[in-house]
């Protein structure tokens, strides 16, 4: 009899991590690799938030911390939240978690028994299912088209609930698309959602401060506050602050389900990392003018790869509203052949040549539960971005 679960057959491993962690060991070894496939900021930390967490350690705040995180984190969180996104948290509704993985985990651990089915609009990242799925939870994947910009729409989500229906993942910017929802998509979505109490919304925001073009995030309780008692508002500082290594992501929710969220950490991680949660109190709390920087290049760096990629026939991408990420139809060249005689059977097959052939590696869209698409992640530097899009252009006019 096998040692292992049978619930770890339900799962695969992270192909985001997978393909990053490819490039890494080609590189090692010597490789001119480009990795466009790691969903993580260039940028280095802020230097104060840097400075925040030497304090911290000189201070001696090396130990346990609350399970939930400290007290100044937690109230500077809901006071973050309802600063910079117009929400109504208090700080005991508040829980800091080992990133934004940790508190997806915590959630639906936390809320799912068997055959419970969670709507999530695809493409999606990589470990929505896969953390359901390890919950006992059913995945209902609702595919969105590129016509509605990759978002999901009132009728599909009507269309997708069942009476096992607990939960609808919004992540708002889109991983792998970039999509943003407006207010008024995002209501619509609410007022299909006020006729169904039976069913809790998880927001994944953590993409919500890098928007482009002047646009301003939107998220589901600022919009329709009915919903504040089954929402969760998860976000982290991990994307917007360039602080994916700090692993700190958080929770808003109401009192009852927190509880439930930090007693399932309190038997499993307990706090997370006391230094990274005084260099997020820093991040949240200090001066925001980093991310206004960040932002800036991010917009220019998302036109250099939409304008390079979308001229590359066989290739077609939607200009994104947030996130790094482009998310790019590869269908036209499937089926063909490359330069160096791979068949494109699909877009695994695409990235790997791509990989193999160029040294750019890329995720590919079945990877986000949607096949005949790449993701590409603009998070690295405009050299490399210009490099990398010439290879891609290279590899894709060598394809007959
Ligand atoms: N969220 C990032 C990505 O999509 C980081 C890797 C991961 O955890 O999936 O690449």
């Amino acid at each position: 009899m096998s040692i292992i679960a049978e619930r770890m057959g339900r799962i695969l491993p992270s192909q985001t991590i997978a393909i990053t962690q490819k490039a890494r060991a080609l590189k090692a070894e010597g490789r001119d690799i480009i990795s466009l496939s790691a969903g993580e900021p260039d940028f280095d930390t802020p230097d104060f938030v840097k400075q925040a967490a030497i304090e911290a350690i000189a201070r001696g705040e090396t130990k346990y911390t609350d399970v939930a995180g400290t007290a100044p984190l937690r109230q500077a969180v809901a006071e973050w939240l309802n600063r910079d996104f117009d929400l109504d948290y208090r700080a005991e509704e508040i829980c800091v978690s080992t990133g934004g993985k940790q508190v997806i985990y915590n959630v639906m651990t936390a809320t799912l028994n068997a055959g419970d089915e969670v709507i999530i609009p695809a493409p999606a990242w990589v470990s929505y299912p896969d953390i359901v799925r390890l919950a006992d939870g059913t995945p209902i994947v609702v595919s969105t088209l590129e016509e509605d910009g990759f978002r999901l729409t009132a009728s599909q989500l009507k269309a997708a609930i069942t009476p096992r229906t607990r939960w609808v993942v919004i992540n708002s910017p889109c991983n792998p698309t970039g999509a943003a929802y407006s207010r008024d998509e995002l209501k619509a979505l609410a007022d299909v959602l006020l006729e169904h109490p039976h069913i809790w919304v998880l927001t994944d925001d953590i993409y919500a401060k890098l928007v482009y073009d002047g646009r301003v995030s939107h998220t589901l309780v600022q919009v329709e506050p009915r919903l504040r008692d089954r929402t969760v508002t998860m976000n982290g500082v991990s994307k917007a602050y360039a602080m994916t290594g700090w692993r700190i992501g958080f929770s808003a929710a109401p009192v009852e389900l927190t509880r439930q969220l930090i007693k399932l950490q309190g038997q499993s991680t307990s706090n997370p990392c006391s230094i990274a949660q005084a260099a997020a109190l820093a991040a949240i709390s200090g001066s925001q003018e980093c991310i206004a920087e960040m932002v800036s290049v991010y917009q220019e760096r998302r036109d250099l790869v939409v304008d390079q990629l979308s001229s590359v026939a066989g290739l077609e991408c939607r200009r994104p509203e947030g996130a790094f990420y482009v998310f790019v139809s590869v269908k036209k060249l499937l089926g063909k052949r490359s330069a160096q005689g791979t068949d494109l059977v699909d877009d695994e097959a695409f990235v790997a040549a791509l990989l193999e052939e160029t040294g750019v590696a890329a995720v590919h869209g079945a990877a986000f539960l949607m096949p005949g698409y790449f993701r590409v992640s603009y998070a690295t530097s405009t050299e490399l971005l210009k490099e990398a899009c010439a290879r891609i252009r290279h590899f894709c006019e060598g394809i007959e």
